[in-house]
């Protein structure tokens, strides 16, 4: 019997294992398809990378900093490239190494060319009204801080950032830093004390923090793929992971799964799992990376996010150049459109290129990556679910969950997540063996 049968090997998955298997207890990680890594992959085709999931990550929390530093790894600053909305048939420039999930850049929203009013307003940003609810959406909160005319600009880019709307957001849980500078004397004032924009990313891509984990993880636990959890149990031996031709057992469980994909494996055995798992919404993504020649897309590095009504299919256009004579575009999509077919979003992102670009543009060569059901959309209400979940949880000694369902936005916070909760499952096993 393993001591922990961490069900997933995505980023979670593989980070919660490592801390187990450092602890000294034996581990076995199970994931359903050939390879490890969930979202957080990178795809290499000759000369260019193609990230699957996010690109880069926060330096706070610093767990993923370190856990990546621990690997041997260099997390970098993130270079930065220019960023503009597409708003009311005006192209609005953000400012360099903006990051609403810190603040980072935000006073340097009174640079851009708003009327002398919205100025006004960002002078005096500082006497804003406090919230009047508790769990305020982040339209309200921006509305209340900022104006109509901020939000407007910013909520093409946040809605992109979340891959899902962004007026149904929870301020509160997506967003805490800036509840925290709001309190400090407000968002701009904290902003300017910010000397980072604390983006960070590994030149390996995500797929290098992977390979190091799995081949740190190779020596010390037992890495299983093809092992697709359908269903768990408990008896008063321990937990049993039932998998195709068998189970294996353990004495704790840690899923690392997203809240739809836990919830499949609760059902057969726990279908109240299922239904507070299911209270947590995700957003289907895709992402189309098109190579082009250099000259087709000359413009750049850039990035742009469109705001609805604007006439683009997609969220946002990334366009890169990783060599002399290539370009290539990152288009992403979100909800509904992103379940259509690949040579339909190859079509929909070809089109949106050209539109971009003014002109009629041929990609070389396109991949679309569909991940449906990938993003947590964190709605108003998550304090409720979650607590409604860990109270589920006190009738179920040894089963721990992690997720960015549960972390919040972003990969730093979901690797610091995963450490907190390695550190419960190796509590309660020390605590089961007294
Ligand atoms: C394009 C894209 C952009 C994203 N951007 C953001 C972002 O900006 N902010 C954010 O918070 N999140 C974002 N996400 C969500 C992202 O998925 C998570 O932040 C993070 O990568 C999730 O890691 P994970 O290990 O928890 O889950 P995953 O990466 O989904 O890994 C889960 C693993 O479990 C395996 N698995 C599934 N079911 C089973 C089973 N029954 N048995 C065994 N194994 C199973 C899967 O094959 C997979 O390998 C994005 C996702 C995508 C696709």
């Amino acid at each position: 019997m393993s001591k922990v049968a961490v069900i997933g090997g995505g980023l979670s998955g593989l980070a919660v294992a490592f801390w187990v298997a450092e602890a000294g207890l034996e581990v076995s990680v199970l994931e359903a398809t050939s390879g490890f890594g969930g979202s957080a992959r990178t795809a290499r085709l000759e000369a260019v990378s193609l990230e699957l999931g996010e690109e880069s990550f926060d330096d706070t929390p610093n767990t993923l900093l370190n856990l990546s530093t621990q690997l041997g790894l260099d997390p970098q600053p993130l270079p930065g490239h220019q960023r503009v909305v597409r708003k009311s048939g005006q192209d609005w420039v953000l400012p360099q190494g903006l990051n609403l999930f810190s603040g980072f850049g935000l006073h340097q929203l009174a640079e851009m060319p708003f009327r002398r009013h919205v100025k006004w307003r960002l002078r005096t940003e500082r006497f804003a009204a406090s919230a009047s609810v508790n769990d305020e959406l982040l339209g309200a909160f921006f509305l209340r801080r900022l104006g109509p005319e901020i939000w407007e600009v910013l909520e093409p880019y946040l809605s992109a950032m979340l891959g899902g709307p962004a007026e149904e957001v929870s301020a509160s849980t997506a967003f805490s830093r800036l509840l925290q500078l709001e309190r400090q004397g407000g968002l701009l004032a904290g902003s300017r004390q910010l000397s980072t924009d604390g983006r960070l990313h590994l030149i390996t891509g995500m797929g290098g923090l992977i390979e190091a984990l799995s081949t740190r993880l190779l020596q010390k636990a037992r890495l299983l793929p093809y092992h697709e959890a359908w269903a768990v149990t408990r008896d008063s031996r321990g937990w049993q992971v039932h998998v195709r031709g068998g189970k294996i057992e353990a004495e704790a469980i840690i899923m690392a799964l997203p809240a739809p994909q836990a919830a499949r494996v609760f059902r057969p055995s726990a279908p109240q799992m299922t239904t507070l798992l299911n209270h947590f919404s995700h957003q289907h993504s895709a992402k189309v990376y098109q190579l082009y020649r250099h000259r087709e897309l000359a413009s750049g590095p850039g990035e742009y996010f469109f705001a609805r009504g604007e006439g683009y299919a997609c969220t946002s256009l990334r366009v890169a150049h990783p060599g002399e004579e290539m370009a290539l575009a990152r288009v992403q999509f979100a909800g509904e459109i992103a379940r259509s077919t690949d040579s339909e979003l190859s079509r929909l992102a070809q089109l949106d290129v050209s539109k971009r670009m003014h002109t009629r543009v041929r990609p070389l060569a396109a991949w679309v990556f569909r991940q449906p059901s990938s993003r947590p959309h964190f709605t108003q209400g998550q304090s409720r679910r979650v607590a409604d979940l860990e109270r589920e949880l006190v009738h179920a000694p040894g089963l721990f969950l992690t997720g960015s369902y549960l972390a919040g936005p972003g990969l730093a916070n979901l690797v610091e997540h995963s450490h907190r909760i390695s550190q419960s499952a190796l509590d309660f096993l020390a605590l089961a063996t007294i």
